[in-house]
């Protein structure tokens, strides 16, 4: 764990989420500042920056997270009409926090990116 860490600390119960899914190497909670009426972050409980920090040796955890936000798409009903799944890396890709994330977007007609 990062202590300065966002995630991490919701990881750790320092700070409150709104959890959706967890297992042991997976949290999913709201977006505290949705974008659409589903709108879930699934994060690795592992500390990790960013998608350029993931090694190749830990690649993993990219089928990790979109294998869950798939299920979870499916238990909240949104899978057969359709999701977005995004990783924004960096300031430029419009990260804000630097824990990992995969956004799980759905609920609404989604169009193009911003
Ligand atoms: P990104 O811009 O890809 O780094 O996404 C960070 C996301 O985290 C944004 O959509 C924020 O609304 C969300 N966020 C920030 N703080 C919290 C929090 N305490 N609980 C839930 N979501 C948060
Ligand atoms: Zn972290």
């Amino acid at each position: 764990m990062k202590p300065d860490c966002l995630f991490c600390r919701i990881v750790a119960r320092q700070l409150p989420s709104d959890v959706v899914y967890e297992d042991d190497a997976v949290l999913a909670f709201n977006d505290i500042n949705p974008q659409a009426p589903t709108h879930v972050l699934i994060i690795p409980k592992r500390h990790v920056a960013t998608v350029n920090d993931v090694a190749d040796a830990d690649a993993g955890v990219f089928s990790t997270l979109v294998l869950r936000a798939r299920e979870i798409a499916g238990r909240l009903g949104i899978a057969s009409a359709g999701y977005r799944l995004l990783f924004n890396c960096n300031e430029a890709g419009g990260q804000t926090v630097y824990h990992l994330h995969l956004h799980l977007l759905g609920g609404r007609q989604l169009k193009g990116l911003g």
